[in-house]
């Protein structure tokens, strides 16, 4: 009876540890070898233990949704600010409760109501060949619709939000019939149907399927730094060209955390933004992944630097969520597979 006694009392505790033990569940759609590191530092810092569940955004949206108020989902991270709002507009997130390490963040790089802020930058310029283009021939977006590009442009899918959102921010900067004039015009530029991903335009670019192509710069540094030789001579192949940096500036976007509305540990969550927000996590998001980081005062990757500096366009990130349908919408209508 007595060691009965004893066996229940160390389970009884287990269990109570269990219960008490501080964790953090986080809904990643950025790839485990792009955050793991981060976390198991975060871990290994404060003891707090985080629970990664990886899937598609809009999986982890659905699921978050179907999940309701039994979810176990503190944090929603995703790569495209159109992703965080539309969890928000969902219902499936909260604000944040304002740390010191947030208030460094730029305003730009957070919702008004606090449900979701930006933990890196992403660029978005254009990627010419260095064997077949002059730089100095182009210089904005709207040259790209020009009948000398003709046959000469790659892009991805419009089913991608990084076009979707790069369309978006066109909409909220130039209205919606010169955006629509644009991207009819880029259509039918292209040197092929759209397909493959962001690395996929720059590779077709370096074998001169196409000469200029739009994609996100972590791209083409994380192939420049790549140990794959052959990938490393094709990134080489590439100028980056920062387009409209007399007027509105270069397309960009973040990556990003939403806390979910039913967030079970929402202060060991904060503490995870507050950790992602640090000198260290950001140093590690420019140094391992080459983004951008949001806070000013971080030195980017070597890489990154020798893309060299930019002037970034100055909306309301929330409107590429907002106009994110519209988007769609338009190219669609332009025929943008
Ligand atoms: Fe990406």
């Amino acid at each position: 009876m007595k060691s009965f006694i004893s066996c229940m009392f160390v389970v009884t505790t287990m269990l109570s540890q269990l219960v008490m033990a501080d964790q953090v569940n986080l809904y990643s759609a950025r790839k485990e070898a792009l955050i793991k590191p981060l976390l198991d530092e975060f871990t290994q810092q404060t003891g707090i233990s985080v629970n990664l569940v990886t899937g598609k955004a809009d999986s982890l949206i659905t699921r978050l949704k179907s999940e309701g108020k039994y979810s176990p989902a503190d944090l929603l991270l995703t790569t495209d600010v159109g992703r965080l709002y539309r969890a928000k507009q969902q219902g499936l997130t909260q604000t944040i409760s304002v740390s010191e390490a947030m208030m460094a963040l730029p305003n730009n790089f957070r919702d008004e109501q606090g449900h979701w802020l930006g933990l890196s930058l992403h660029a978005r310029p254009l990627m010419v060949s260095v064997d077949s283009v002059d730089a100095q021939t182009i210089a904005n977006l709207e040259d790209l619709i020009s009948p000398q590009w003709k046959g000469r442009v790659c892009m991805r899918s419009s089913s991608n939000i990084y076009n979707q959102s790069m369309v978006a921010s066109l909409i909220a900067q130039l209205g919606e019939s010169a955006a629509q004039e644009w991207v009819n015009g880029l259509v039918k530029n292209f040197a092929r149907p759209p397909q493959g991903g962001d690395r996929d335009q720059i590779k077709a670019v370096a074998a001169g399927l196409c000469d200029v192509a739009i994609a996100n710069t972590y791209y083409l540094a994380g192939m420049l730094s790549s140990k794959d030789e052959t990938t490393q001579q094709q990134a080489k192949k590439i100028n980056v060209i920062w387009p409209n940096q007399t007027g509105r500036g270069v397309h960009t976007n973040i990556s990003g955390v939403a806390l979910a509305k039913n967030a079970p540990n929402k202060d060991a969550a904060t503490k995870l933004i507050d950790f992602l927000l640090s000198k260290e996590s950001q140093l590690w998001y420019t140094t391992t992944n080459h983004e951008y980081p949001v806070l000013t005062d971080i030195a980017w990757s070597e890489i990154l630097q020798s893309f060299g500096t930019f002037k970034a366009e100055q909306i309301r990130l929330g409107q590429l969520g907002e106009l994110n349908a519209i988007a769609v919408q338009m190219m669609d209508r332009a025929g943008w597979k």
